[in-house]
């Protein structure tokens, strides 16, 4: 097995964890609310796709009474 020559820096070793970052991938914002969403699927916060509303939620049921 290979053995490090030299210890890695405080700086290279962050220089090169500047590239490990937490990321969240296939989500974007609901049209109508603004609410992360994933693609393609109804908006579980306002029940919104294709900017219809498809379910009735509990935020929009009080809009459906009136
Ligand atoms: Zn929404």
């Amino acid at each position: 097995m290979a053995v490090p020559f030299r210890r890695t820096s405080k700086t290279k070793k962050r220089m090169r964890r500047t590239h490990l970052k937490k990321e969240v991938p296939g989500m974007i914002s609901c049209p109508n609310c603004g609410e992360p969403i994933k693609p393609h699927r109804v908006c579980t916060k306002c029940g919104y796709y294709k900017n219809k509303e498809v379910i009735v939620t509990k935020d929009n049921a009080q809009e459906e009474e009136e």
